[in-house]
């Protein structure tokens, strides 16, 4: 067997100001053929675990080229037109080939391209014919369109959110490929649209149970071969936005349509209940202005560069200052002019400094101070999980009580070493004010007294009734209230 695997993926928020050109996909992966690393990263276990597979059967892996960009805003028509023409290139070369194995996102939107995935994989199956087996896993904050869904055989997601499972997932979608190349099944692809857009956080009720439940049904069910919540991203502006609920099966798409419905309208009938209950800001500095021991993390749920936002409201903090809090440290506010000027300043100087809030409506003003330059670090890493996480070159700045981590690279703040690699010991401070809205959990729960999940501005679209999208259909809920007549 000849089997043709690459990778192509981006989160794009449509809503943001951060534009996505070639640099940015080089500066978190851009791997040519044989070259991407050992480990993988999100979006591209299916090279990592088709080479472990091709190995153990005895098969040729072809390997194009693998690509990721941060999460951010749309992507450069050139840059995706000139990656996925690589990708298709490669391909063409590679023929004849048994399979195409992808590794995508699934929420890229680039100008002119409301679904760049549906139009490369509809190019993929142009070049390989319609017997040939396409199949792709992806990250479950994506548009489930028509014309994807037409053109693979059939898609494997990520199951949990955090996505601990992209490794997991990869080795589903191999399983299924290589028993379909062995002529043990037939994948075919079921899908309900479940009318709906929310946030579906699997590391608490009721989604945890609703997971263990698809794995119990894959594990249980005669053919079925893979079940996947496509949880859909509200932050992407395009027509079909939305929850949907997909069943592959082992040709028995009638079996599979029926368990999609069930399914998805257990979902839908839980909506509105996933998400973490989060305050305003002004209650959220109640809470860490009352608390007799820290440190209180605040976190600033939607200004999550994770989520493409550029990272640099400043609501909380200016909260923070109106209401006299001190004893707190931020990490952090993406500002890379600040930066620049405090390394221009250097350690010890005191300037007049104006930072955060310079990119986006709705993230606050920006912050006027007399600061001290407390500390300067180049290429400034975090810990996240097993490896690191860069926030580029980084300026540690104090004012009234206040110490501020001000960041040249987007980043979320996954763990409390973010502080500590400035200088700052996190477990010191009373109130920590992060940017993240899950990730942070896990790290930062090891050392908080409390945490308040705070929504403050509009940094993101997370209220899908008021935002105002000019492409995502309006048939769903929470745009209405009963979308099912
Ligand atoms: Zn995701």
């Amino acid at each position: 067997m000849r089997i043709f695997t690459a990778a192509l993926a981006t989160e794009t928020n449509t809503f943001s100001p951060i534009a996505i050109d070639r640099q940015a996909f080089e500066a978190s992966l851009y791997a040519r053929p044989g070259e991407h690393p050992a480990t993988p990263t999100l979006c591209t276990a299916p090279i990592t675990v088709g080479r472990a597979v091709c190995a153990r059967e005895g098969w040729t892996l072809i390997e194009g080229s693998a690509s990721w960009a941060d999460p951010a805003g749309l992507v450069a028509k050139a840059t995706y037109e000139e990656l996925r023409d690589e990708i298709l290139g490669q391909l063409r070369q590679a023929l004849p080939v048994d399979a195409v194995v992808m590794g995508l996102h699934g929420a890229m939107v680039a100008q002119g391209y409301d679904d760049p995935e549906g139009d490369l994989l509809t190019r993929i199956r142009d070049i390989v014919g319609p017997d040939i087996l396409v199949c792709a896993e992806l990250d479950p904050h994506s548009h489930l369109t028509a014309k994807r869904a037409a053109a693979a055989n059939f898609f494997v997601y990520f199951k949990e959110f955090p996505h601990t499972d992209f490794v997991d997932r990869a080795y589903d979608l191999w399983d299924i490929a290589v028993r379909t190349l062995k002529g043990e099944v037939k994948p075919v692809m079921s899908i309900f649209d479940c009318r709906m857009i929310d946030v579906f956080p699997t590391s608490k009720q009721p989604m945890r149970g609703f997971v263990d439940q698809l794995m119990a049904l894959e594990a249980s069910e005669p053919d079925v071969l893979s079940l996947s919540v496509v949880h859909g991203f509200m932050a992407g502006d395009v027509p079909e936005m939305g929850t949907k609920l997909v069943a592959v099966t082992n040709d028995r798409a009638a079996k599979g349509a029926a368990l999609a419905e069930r399914l998805g309208r257990e979902l839908y009938a839980m909506r509105g209940t996933f998400m973490v209950s989060q305050v305003d800001e002004r209650t959220a500095v109640d809470v860490a202005l009352a608390a007799t021991k820290g440190p209180v993390v605040i976190a600033d749920v939607w200004d999550n560069p994770g989520g493409g936002t550029a990272g640099d409201a400043t609501v909380i903090l200016a909260e923070l200052i109106a209401r006299g809090a001190t004893d707190v440290a931020v990490g952090t506010i993406w500002d890379p002019i600040a930066v620049q000027i405090c390394f221009a300043a250097g350690v010890g100087a005191q300037i007049p400094l104006r930072f955060g809030a310079k990119s986006a409506p709705d993230t606050g003003n920006p912050i006027d101070k007399i600061v001290t330059i407390k500390a300067l670090k180049k290429n400034a890493e975090m810990k996240f999980g097993a490896s690191f996480a860069p926030f580029g070159d980084a300026a540690w700045i104090h004012f009234d009580g206040i110490d501020v981590i001000l960041n040249s690279t987007r980043a979320q703040s996954f763990d409390p070493s973010l502080f500590s690699a400035l200088g700052i010991d996190p477990t010191s401070r009373k109130v920590l004010l992060i940017k993240s809205t899950n990730h942070f959990y896990d790290s930062f729960s090891k050392i908080a007294s409390e945490i308040v999940y705070c929504s403050a501005g509009k940094p993101y679209p997370n209220r899908p009734a008021e935002t105002n999208y000019r492409k995502a259909r309006k048939d769903i809920w929470p745009m209405v209230e009963k979308p099912w007549l």
